[in-house]
């Protein structure tokens, strides 16, 4: 693995002339920070706009009404960011220029591109590295991402290059039309750019220090993860813990390439660090982190000798499958069959339809249904290496008296997921926590 670090700064990051400068400083206090990707101005305060949604919304507007008014905050924006950094060439010229392209081009992708072409411009310029544009290594067959093409013409590009900076969120098809990964997908764009060098780490840097134990909405002051698997970090980002984009881990984990989620505001703080295995000798927490989500209808299907019926699990979930109803969990018993269901799926009489169908074809003995439920994934690679471990989780919620609806005993060994009624969800989160981490760590 080559000494280099790949660095993508999210939106905050590069929102302002102030913000941008500690960007540049990051990158300066480190020389193995050779490849830099960066995300489109994005928010400098909670209620201000990102750049990216001003231009759908300016794209809404030249496609539709062949107007450009929504241009001008935008521009605006780029002026201001322009006039803190003491650029070498004139912003007013370019941003007239854009403005001619999307004209021309007038389509969505490439309208809403021009936030993160312009900020990988910017950048390159005051860092004195190469600007890099994205469509000239990521590349698209029809409106999907083409990894391995990807792979193959990025690894040829940047071969070449000392130093780069390179837009993200955005690609080309064959032919040079402009193409764009999913919102957020600027986090891809590092993945892709870090498995292209062989980075020996991805550094994704935004405005937290990384990734917190718990939502700190329902546990005070939560700590920070410093490691975790990628396994770890997606079954927490299954079950609602907002993460990075979920399609940022496939390039880099394929290469064994850990990612570190950094704070470009508390750079002195090392974030956390995800890699493909962590070693037992290396971990000091038994849980690495507590995600939930909430609304879910428990269905409980009872029927005497229900096993001697062949098929009557495939069968009850072919119904879910007719009537587009993904389900989450089917823990089941002697006699019992139940399905977790995001209620959701449940909408406009489907759950009034799947229990008819239920009750007139496999003829149960009884069918409960329960709304209202919680479930809550409790995220650890040693959890289930101790069983004096799944003692103190379930002492912790006994004692609180909590009502618990459902275990899965998580067959990939990474998490535990329990289903409690919706009121009981936060208590359930932190008495796992205080349980296994505030003790811990107080001790
Ligand atoms: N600027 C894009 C967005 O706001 C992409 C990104 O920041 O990752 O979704």
């Amino acid at each position: 693995m080559k000494k280099v670090k790949v660095s993508k700064f999210g939106g905050t990051s590069m929102a302002t002339a102030e913000t941008i400068k500690k960007v540049v400083n990051i990158i300066k206090s480190d020389e193995e920070r050779k490849y830099i990707v960066v995300s489109a101005p994005g928010k400098r305060f909670t209620d201000d706009v990102k750049i990216t949604d001003m231009l759908y919304q300016l794209a809404d507007e030249i496609m539709h009404r062949h107007t450009t008014t929504s241009y001008a905050p935008i521009k605006e924006r780029f002026l201001e960011i322009a006039n803190g950094l003491n650029l070498s060439f004139s912003m007013n010229d370019l941003l007239d220029h854009v403005l001619v392209e999307m004209l021309e081009d007038e389509t969505l992708e490439f309208i809403v591109s021009r936030g993160e072409y312009l900020s990988a411009i910017i950048l390159a310029d005051v860092l004195g590295y190469e600007f890099v544009d994205a469509k000239d290594l990521v590349r698209f067959k029809g409106s999907k991402l083409d990894y391995q093409l990807t792979h193959k013409t990025a690894r040829k590009v940047l071969k070449t290059k000392e130093h780069a900076v390179i837009s993200g969120f955005y690609g080309a098809n064959i032919r040079g039309d402009i193409k764009i990964l999913p919102r957020g997908g600027a986090d891809v764009s590092g993945a892709l750019v870090a498995r292209a060098v062989m980075a020996k780490v991805y550094e994704n840097w935004t405005d937290r220090d990384g990734f917190l134990m718990c939502d700190p909405r329902i546990v005070e002051n939560p700590h920070l993860i410093d490691m975790m698997t990628y396994r770890e970090l997606r079954a927490l980002s299954f079950m609602g813990a907002s993460v990075l984009h979920s399609d940022t881990f496939y390039p880099v984990q394929k290469e064994g390439i850990p990612i570190n989620a950094r704070n470009t505001f508390n750079p002195s703080c090392p974030g956390t660090f995800i890699y493909d295995y962590v070693p037992a000798s290396k971990s000091k927490n038994v849980i690495t982190g507590i995600a939930g989500l909430n609304n879910f209808t428990l269905i409980i299907i009872e029927k005497h000798l229900m096993n001697e019926v062949p098929g009557f699990d495939r069968r009850i979930l072919s119904f879910c499958e007719k009537l587009d109803i993904s389900v989450e969990h089917f823990p089941s018993g002697t006699d019992t069959f139940s399905m977790m269901i995001e209620s959701k799926y449940l909408v406009e009489d489907k759950k009034e339809i799947l229990i008819n169908q239920i009750k007139k074809t496999m003829k149960p003995d009884n069918v409960e249904v329960l709304d209202n439920i919680s479930l809550i994934s409790i995220v650890g690679r040693n959890l289930m290496a101790n069983k004096y471990n799944m003692l103190k989780l379930f002492s912790a919620l006994v004692n609180t008296n909590i009502t618990l609806r459902m275990i899965d005993y998580g067959s990939n060994g990474t998490n535990i997921v329990i289903g409690v009624d919706d009121i009981d969800y936060e208590y359930a989160i932190n008495a796992v926590y205080n349980e296994f981490i505030r003790e811990d760590h107080e001790r």
